[in-house]
């Protein structure tokens, strides 16, 4: 092989570092919505509204009612690195927020129009920026909150535009993020809308009628609460009974501290605890939490924070175990007794 002489090294450009990064944060529409949802839970909303159009990859816009922006501060809500919710690597280990790294706005603003409209609450009125951190900051209109508006994904990147699927499914997968975050925050109403037509609209609630409104009726006529402490460990939810399982996985949904999460642990160990219950080839449905002490879960595992890692993989396994056995054994037991000699 021919050896040429090295090429330049060189410190990429800003944008390009974004654009770059936005790959990771950035699959897809949906991960858009989910980055945007997530800011909003963290600043505190009790009303969040989540506008789409095209699947969002013509638009995603989401309003909240959550604690604003300061003015001084909207260009480093676009800057990448830059965040309100850590300060060191104290607060790291002991993060409570879903957001910590800084980057999604930075990236979304990498590989999309954005703009963000917001107004705390000793503003005398609501302020704005366009396009990037270098964006002008100006007078806008607008009630107390934020609305972070992204149109036009990947127009920038048409490589990536390519790899975007239908409408209807990029739509079908932005619906599952909010499905997700808003079964977690039953204290938040969330109205979604698509192409101008309100699809879905949840009002505060309880755990319970947010389950039956997401999950349905066929779930909420079979399923046995579960609520149980062992030290710093909290379980709390929803098990569906065998009559409410599914040929498919989709019907289960575990937080640990309030982040949708799919670790594999966890999937065992709630399947473990069915297995007396349930034929192999289905899948239970579940609504499951787990709170415990930020210190003793990693989440900074992979940029959408989908992974988890145990300080104690052992004893959080044993427990969800044991929790959702003794939920679905209570029943048995109650249906014996109540069964006729
Ligand atoms: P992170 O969430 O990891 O801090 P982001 O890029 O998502 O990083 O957001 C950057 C910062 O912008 C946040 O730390 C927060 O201070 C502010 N911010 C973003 N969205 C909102 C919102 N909806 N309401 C209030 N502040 C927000
Ligand atoms: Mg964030």
């Amino acid at each position: 092989p021919v050896i040429t002489a090295p090429r330049p090294i060189q410190a990429l450009p800003d944008q390009l570092i974004s654009q770059i990064a936005a790959g990771e944060v950035v699959e897809r529409p949906s991960a858009v919505v989910k980055e945007l949802l997530e800011n909003a839970l963290d600043a505190g909303s009790t009303q969040i509204s989540i506008r789409l159009e095209e699947g969002g990859v013509k638009r995603i816009a989401i309003t909240d009612n959550g604690r604003g922006i300061p003015p001084d501060q909207l260009p480093l809500a676009l800057a990448r690195h830059a965040t309100s919710k850590i300060a060191s690597l104290t607060d790291l280990e002991n993060v409570a927020t879903l957001g910590f790294r800084g980057e999604a706005l930075a990236s979304i603003a990498a590989v999309a129009a954005v703009s963000v409209t917001t107004r705390t609450a000793d503003a005398a009125h609501a302020w704005q920026i366009i396009g990037s951190h270098h964006g002008a900051v100006s007078p806008s209109s607008g009630a107390y909150g934020t609305t972070i508006d992204v149109q036009d994904l990947y127009f920038n990147t048409p490589a990536r535009r390519k790899f975007l699927k239908s409408e209807q499914t990029e739509y079908g997968h932005c619906a599952e993020v909010v499905r997700r975050i808003a079964l977690a925050r039953p204290d938040v109403s969330f109205t979604l809308s698509h192409n101008g037509k309100t699809v879905d609209h949840w009002n505060v609630c309880d755990l319970a009628k947010r389950c039956a409104h997401i999950l349905g009726s066929e779930f909420a006529a079979a399923r046995l609460p579960v609520d149980e402490c062992a030290g710093p460990l909290r379980l709390h939810g929803f098990v569906g009974l065998p009559t409410a399982s599914k040929a498919r996985a989709d019907g289960q949904f575990f937080y640990v501290n309030g982040r949708f999460v799919r670790d594999k642990l966890l999937v065992h160990a709630v399947r473990a605890a069915y297995q007396d219950v349930l034929h192999g080839d289905r899948f239970p449905s579940y609504v499951l939490a787990l709170e415990l002490d930020p210190a003793l879960v990693d989440v900074n595992v992979h940029p959408s924070k989908i992974e988890v890692r145990f300080r104690d993989s052992r004893t959080v396994h044993q427990f969800v175990f044991h929790a959702v056995q003794r939920a679905l054994a209570a029943t048995s037991a109650t249906s014996f007794a109540n069964a006729p000699a």
